[in-house]
């Protein structure tokens, strides 16, 4: 199969226009051609926190499917299901489930702070213990784990890196010293930044500005609702393109209409697409991520090799996905056609057309 004419936007290699070519599933080769573009063709995105969408919640519900293909329709080709704080018995069950998919998966929770719990169910969450850590390691689909720095041994956190799970710093009320110690022991990511953590003050500026100062790659949901656009815009300056990662944290109220839904037991109200808990509490969002995506290019007015970093290049990076996040020979054909004002026109997985708009 070959896509002609388009301009290819590599994370790497930056934009120009070519007949890409693509073979058992990978990218086979990559031709120039002197032409008009009639598309964008960009790596298809990568959503590393995502509870759900189309009424399905991961953590609920066995059958994946309907999501797949929700998720397909916003450009998202590879994505984490993931969890929120709840038993341990829940938790094996729930990693269970994603190797079943064949999916990597990402547990927020439950070891984080009270303090700053957000929409997650307080009743489930704990310190990490070295037993139950150990055995959610036996999981190959364990990849990535939410974690507050200052509830847990930084001992933890170096063995579950050593062990390839990456460790995300969230729902945390660190201080600059306590998030230093969870970097020296290998965390590089800070969890739906900076929402959920304690605040940067001038004399104590925490672990937002720890994630500010430091090499952490940040998660960020840009639906213009959990972070203002001049705090998208701050990051993006401070940060640059190759350490944010766009994420919709979308629960399974996505995608459908306003009304009441749930999220590890805790009782959820869609408004306006905002969702909430009773209290008022941020519960998740109802993002779609090429509208992640298409919100970060506005607010920022970045370049689109800049977009392709944030939406997919840096979490394939970060996690570990090393044939995917490019467009480049050899790299698996994880594709999307846009148009010039980022509509998805059709969507490849492993060189097959999982989604075409009508
Ligand atoms: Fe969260």
């Amino acid at each position: 199969m070959r896509l002609e004419g388009v301009l290819v936007v590599d994370p790497i290699d930056g934009e120009y226009v070519a007949d890409v070519s693509i073979e058992g599933g990978k990218i086979a080769y990559i031709e120039t051609v002197d032409r008009n573009p009639s598309a964008l063709l960009l790596p298809g995105f990568i959503d590393i926190h995502t509870h759900g969408a189309v009424g399905v919640d991961f953590l609920e519900s066995s059958d994946w499917k309907e999501v797949e293909r929700f998720f397909s329709s916003n450009g998202v080709t590879t994505f984490f299901p993931t969890s929120v704080s709840t038993s341990f018995e829940r938790m094996v069950e729930f990693l269970r489930k994603a190797e079943r998919s064949g999916r990597f998966a990402h547990l927020e929770g439950p070891y984080i702070a009270v303090e700053k719990k957000g929409a997650q169910n307080a009743e489930y969450i704990r310190p990490a213990t070295i037993d139950e850590v150990k055995e959610l390691l036996n999981y190959e689909a364990f990849r990535t784990i939410t974690m507050a720095p200052e509830v847990n041994s930084p001992d933890i956190i170096e063995l579950l890196e050593r062990r390839g799970v990456r460790v995300s710093l969230g729902h945390s009320n660190a201080t600059y010293e306590e998030t230093l110690k969870a970097y020296s022991a290998g965390a590089r990511r800070i969890t739906h930044f900076p929402n959920a953590l304690r605040s940067l003050h001038h004399r104590e500026v925490a672990i937002t500005g720890a994630g500010f100062l430091h090499d952490f790659y940040l998660e960020l949901i840009t639906d213009g609702i959990h972070v203002s656009k001049e705090m998208v815009q701050l990051i993006y300056t401070i940060k640059g393109c190759d350490r944010i990662i766009l994420i919709t944290d979308s629960i399974s109220a996505t995608g459908l209409d306003d009304g009441e839904y749930e999220l590890g037991g805790l009782r959820v109200f869609v408004k306006n697409g905002i969702a909430k808990l009773e209290d008022g509490t941020l519960a998740g969002s109802t993002l779609k991520f090429i509208d992640g995506v298409k919100n970060f290019r506005k607010f920022t007015k970045c370049d689109l090799k800049c977009l392709a970093k944030v939406s997919s290049y840096n979490a394939a990076v970060h996690m570990g996905l090393e044939n995917k996040g490019r467009i480049s020979k050899g790299y698996d054909a994880d594709l999307l056609l846009l148009d010039f004002d980022l509509n998805v026109i059709e969507v490849y997985r492993n060189g097959l057309r999982i989604f075409q708009s009508s």
